[in-house]
């Protein structure tokens, strides 16, 4: 059994349609996909009507833009109900916001010498409901201003960065008690990428445990290194929760990211399948 718990299409910042991404991951040999696009439930019926036609257990996901201390944090979420209001509710501020702050970067962007129009911006968004950072960084490598969108983020756009700018986004333990509230279970996506161990530091996750009982940790992702892994996996044990694997996967819009290049123990699924109320 191979399991990929978290995936992108063009339902948000990812390249495949839901249903190019089912066919690439039968492709890849996995058994089990999930697709978490950030912030919107869209793909999803496509993607389980492709999993269905292609042998491939698809899992209803979610990826949630949460912040912590004012720095963004994820959360994926998986067999959430998407009638659920609350978190449908805050889910729209979160796409309000994201597209609310493209003429702000846009500005920014211009007064470092190197702009974009909206027209240039809308041009990448495919189907994602709202405008996020990967888009503004495919508008900059199609204008040529920079070669791929790694150095889109490492030059302009990455959080502080000179045309970053701030969008709303939920406390990540509110978030885990919105995805609750709808029936989901909530596991961290990448807590010790990008520098974040300081934001995120075992006594805080093992507090989100304790107090907004969060289900799991993902472990095995492709900004971990090994030492964050090995020292990821001994916190998973000590408090008991799900610890996952996956690849993170954007299609052609993250190098690194090949779908399964990191996977879910099937124990582990198993387990995490039994808290979902909706069948897959
Ligand atoms: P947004 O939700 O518009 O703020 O964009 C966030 C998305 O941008 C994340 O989900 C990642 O896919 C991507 N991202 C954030 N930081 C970086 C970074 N430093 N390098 C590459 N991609 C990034
Ligand atoms: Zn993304
Ligand atoms: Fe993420
Ligand atoms: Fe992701």
């Amino acid at each position: 059994m191979r399991i990929d718990l978290h995936t992108h299409s063009n339902v948000s910042d990812g390249t495949d349609t839901p249903a190019e991404l089912v066919v690439a991951a039968a492709k890849a040999g996995l058994d089990v996909v999930a697709l978490t696009d950030h912030d919107t439930f869209d793909g999803l019926d496509r993607a389980v009507a492709a999993g269905r036609d292609h042998g491939v257990e698809v899992v209803r996901g979610l990826e949630l833009s949460c912040s912590h201390e004012h720095q963004s944090v994820h959360l994926l979420a998986y067999g959430a109900d998407p009638e659920a209001a609350a978190l449908a509710q805050e889910m729209v501020r979160v796409r309000e916001g994201r597209t609310g702050r493209l003429r702000p970067v846009l500005d920014l962007l211009e007064g470092l010498g190197v702009p974009v129009t909206e027209e240039q911006v809308m041009a990448q968004v495919g189907s994602s409901p709202s405008v996020g950072r990967p888009h503004i960084a495919d508008a900059l490598v199609e204008a040529g201003w920079v070669a791929d969108r790694r150095e889109a983020f490492d030059r302009f756009l990455a959080d502080g960065g000179p045309a970053h700018v701030a969008r709303y986004a939920i406390e990540v333990a509110h978030g885990i008690d919105l995805v609750h509230a709808a029936g989901g279970v909530a596991v961290i996506a990448h807590p010790w990428g990008r520098g974040r161990e300081g934001l995120l530091p075992p006594d805080y996750l093992a507090e989100l445990v304790a107090e907004h009982h969060l289900d799991g940790i993902e472990v095995d992702h492709q900004d971990h290194d090994a030492d964050a892994r090995a020292r990821l996996w001994r916190l998973v044990d000590e408090l008991g929760v799900l610890g996952t694997g996956s690849s993170d996967y954007h299609g052609t819009g993250k190098t690194d990211h090949d779908l399964g290049v990191n996977t879910t123990r099937p124990e582990v699924y198993d387990e995490l399948r039994l808290r979902l109320r909706v069948a897959v």
